[in-house]
């Protein structure tokens, strides 16, 4: 009974929790020891969670949701095969609202040939416009 204690989240007083809440419950359960990065996301985890309840006073099951958003952070940083596997289930901006490099590429892409499709169609319409005043000089 106890060991399984051990394993569980804290829980939080009616005060609610802070984001150095979440570190200290990192540390406990380890996670910063195998994802030393998974301290650069409990801040915004907290802050996210305060706006989405719109509420300063988190409770237990916040704090569980905090932690889990930061671990599932930290694994979709851990290697190219999970941020693929987050982004192609949708769930890097969505779920984990992290800068996910797929979608910065896939923007930057995307951008680039919006770029390119306005200015080809410039192109197309110049070339139209000398038609049209070549047809009229003749
Ligand atoms: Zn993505």
């Amino acid at each position: 009974m106890l060991a399984k204690k051990k394993e569980m989240v804290h829980k939080i007083s009616n005060k609610g929790f802070t984001a150095k809440d979440v570190e200290n419950e990192l540390e406990r359960f380890g996670v910063t020891k195998v994802f030393p990065e998974v301290l650069q996301f409990h801040e915004n985890s907290v802050n996210l969670l305060k706006m989405y309840h719109d509420t300063e006073r988190l409770r237990t099951c916040d704090m569980y949701h905090a932690l889990e958003r930061c671990i599932t952070a930290a694994i979709f940083l851990y290697s190219k095969e999970m941020q693929d596997f987050y982004h192609a289930n949708l769930s890097c901006r969505s779920r984990l609202s992290i800068e996910c490099s797929v979608c910065i590429e896939e923007t930057d892409a995307k951008e680039a040939a919006e770029r390119n499709a306005s200015s080809s169609d410039s192109s197309v319409a110049d070339r139209t416009n000398k038609m049209e005043s070549s047809s009229t000089m003749e």
